[in-house]
């Protein structure tokens, strides 16, 4: 069982369908209304809990409903949860949805912009682990302490540049699997560049996840390998970047190309179910679901 560590964001959704998304001084009414776990650390924490791994998640709650639910949820999904409660309201999103599936979204960081200075059981937790997982929706000072506690230590650490933003020169120097979606990838690269060699050129192992297409794999010095995705009907793609991460870190196991397109493979096949369902975390598979998947393609 691989021993993974994801730190990072947890929110509550708060999702609206609308008829169409308000103008500036318009109010509307709501068509339907649902409250959800989300934040891209706490659903990759539940991805690498379902694909089976030892999964820890350090965040930051707010003393509130929110944070009590989302601590319980997670707790419900397997994770061993290692969480601050700080003195500002759990992070949310309100997020409209219209007819068309087109969304707006406000995102309030909350408490997970004091998400600072790692406490000695969170440092033991990553130094502990074969594989610590990031992103940047947690302050980037954070980040770069977890990184260097990882390399101190001897853990792997898989970033996942999402948002899209810069990332300083020390921290992806540290990062040993660095995964971003096309746009992140371009955005990293720098204008002009070809975003692989660009980036594998950082001296990194590079995951470019394509959507529909699947992903590339890239090692320094080595030809990129395509991993095809499988064709599903796609019913809603929320959470899959987040699916594919958090199986990743679960299946990791060995540094070549080969065990890299091998773990790519397995979280291709998680993502290829996360989005024929609806939803962020209800949509993330179990172990026995991608087994079964894989084994009747
Ligand atoms: P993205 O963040 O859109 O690049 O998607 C992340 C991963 O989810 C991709 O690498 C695919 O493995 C999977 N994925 C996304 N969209 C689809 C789709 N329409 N059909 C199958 N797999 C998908």
């Amino acid at each position: 069982m691989t021993a993974v560590v994801v730190l990072g964001s947890a929110n509550l959704d708060l999702v609206y369908d609308v008829e169409r998304i308000p103008a500036p001084g318009e109010t509307v009414l709501s068509l339907g209304f649902g409250a959800f776990p989300g934040g891209k650390g706490n659903n990759q924490a539940v991805a690498a809990a379902r694909a089976g791994a030892d999964t820890r998640f350090i965040t930051a709650l707010g003393r509130d409903g929110s944070g009590d639910r989302l601590a319980r949820e997670a707790r419900d999904a397997g994770i061993t949860l290692l969480d601050r409660r700080v003195d500002a309201p759990t992070g949310t999103a309100a997020i409209f949805v219209d007819r068309r599936g087109e969304n707006s979204i406000v995102v309030d960081s909350g408490a997970n912009a004091a998400l600072t200075d790692l406490t000695g059981p969170e440092r033991e937790a990553i130094g502990a682990a074969d594989v610590l997982v990031l992103q940047l929706e947690t302050p980037i000072g954070t980040v770069a302490e977890a990184v260097a506690v990882a390399k101190a230590a001897g853990t792997r650490v898989v970033l996942n540049a999402a948002p899209s933003g810069e990332v300083p020169h020390h921290v992806l120097d540290g990062v040993d699997v660095l995964v971003v979606n096309e746009h992140e990838a371009a955005d990293l690269a720098g204008p002009g560049a070809d975003p692989m060699a660009a980036l594998t050129g950082r001296g990194c192992a590079v995951i470019i996840t394509l959507g529909a297409e699947g992903a590339l794999v890239g090692l320094p010095g080595e030809t990129p390998v395509s991993v095809p995705s499988h064709k599903v009907d796609a019913v809603d793609t929320t959470g899959a970047g987040d699916t594919f991460v958090g199986a990743l870190a679960a299946a990791l196991d060995g540094t070549g190309l080969e065990a890299l397109v091998a773990a790519t493979g397995f979280a291709t096949a998680a993502a290829a179910i996360a989005v024929q369902r609806k939803g962020a975390v209800p949509s993330i598979p179990t172990l026995e679901e991608v087994r079964a998947f894989r084994d009747a393609r």
